[in-house]
């Protein structure tokens, strides 16, 4: 359905226009993004934060605290794999102090993060784009070790290796208040080091005959490898065709001769094709869980740490039935 575009030409000729069109607004974006009052010029004010989604938001958050003004240009409900920037992402990622991403190719689905980089005259390899992936072992979603998985995050150990490069990248660009970072970073570190207990914990009482994961992205490919899941999907990555009538044959075939006992929908993927497996097989979609956004605050999953709670609760209630 969607392939890599063959060249990025004319969508960095237009992202170079929108840039300086909107370049002009570029004091005026600042200035009226929340907390801005008190920031100051110099060494003193806050370190301008560019990521590329809600995950990735909250994770920097996190560590940067009140010393960060953060945009986030992928918003809830659509796809960090593929999208299209608007004019004040391009304002901020051209002004921003560090610009953070996945990396393991999360961001570079349709070209839109290199075209955007481009456009506001960095590139992938400038120190001020950092991935924050850098130093995971990645995990491929084909034999041949052609296409890495991006989701690493979904693994907690993982996610904390995002916490100490977003630490590091802070320091490095604000090392006057570098004992901040270290403490943040440090407190949430332990948090998630907890909740990663609980995940080895909760999710090993499991019967090993139901410790299988069905969802429409191969997302959870981390998540699995390291809590001892097998792993069931309609689709392998979103830049992929997604819900063919081979895909679904497919695994309508993988949920009956597995006997999997509970379905679920990732809460930004069209869920057509999950509900056809789950009609042919009788097999309930249980609940939705997160991959490649937050969720809402009302049920606790609007933070990384909240997001993952709901995912292991669903993912236990949903195979156990407890
Ligand atoms: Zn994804």
């Amino acid at each position: 359905m969607r392939g890599r575009p063959s060249g990025g030409g004319a969508p960095v000729r237009m992202l170079a226009v929108m840039l300086v069109l909107a370049l002009g607004l570029t004091a005026a974006a600042w200035a009226a993004a929340p907390g801005a009052a008190d920031a100051q010029a110099g060494a003193g004010g806050k370190v301008k934060v560019v990521v590329t989604f809600s995950i990735l938001h909250d994770i920097v958050r996190n560590v940067g605290g009140h010393r960060v003004e953060i945009h986030s240009m992928v918003p809830i409900g659509q796809d960090p794999h593929e999208y299209t920037p608007t004019p004040l992402d391009m304002v901020r990622a051209a002004d921003a102090d560090l610009i953070f991403w996945n990396g393991l190719n999360m961001e570079l689905g349709d070209g839109w993060f290199e075209n955007l980089l481009a456009a506001a005259g960095r590139s992938l390899d400038d120190p001020s784009v950092v991935a924050l992936a850098e130093g995971v072992e990645p995990l491929y979603l084909t034999a041949d070790r052609r296409e890495i998985n991006p989701h690493a995050y979904l693994d907690l150990l993982n996610a904390m290796q995002y916490v100490r490069n977003a630490r590091d990248a802070l320091m490095a660009v604000d090392p006057e208040h570098a004992a901040v970072y270290e403490a943040n970073a440090a407190a949430y570190l332990a948090e998630l080091e907890e909740l990663h207990r609980r995940y080895v914990e909760l999710l090993g009482s499991i019967p090993e005959e139901r410790r299988i994961l069905v969802t429409s992205e191969r997302a959870f490919q981390y998540l699995a490898a390291r809590y001892g899941l097998r792993e069931g999907y309609v689709w392998a990555i979103d830049t992929d065709e997604q819900g063919t009538p081979l895909q679904i044959l497919d695994l309508v075939r993988f949920v009956r001769t597995n006997n999997v006992p509970a379905l679920f929908v990732e809460s930004n993927k069209d869920p057509r094709a999950i509900e056809t497996v789950s009609r042919e097989t009788g097999v309930p979609i249980y609940a939705k869980v997160y991959s490649d956004e937050l969720g809402v605050p009302d049920e606790g999953s609007g933070t990384f740490l909240g997001m993952m709670e709901w995912n292991l609760q669903v993912i236990y209630s949903g195979l156990t039935g407890r």
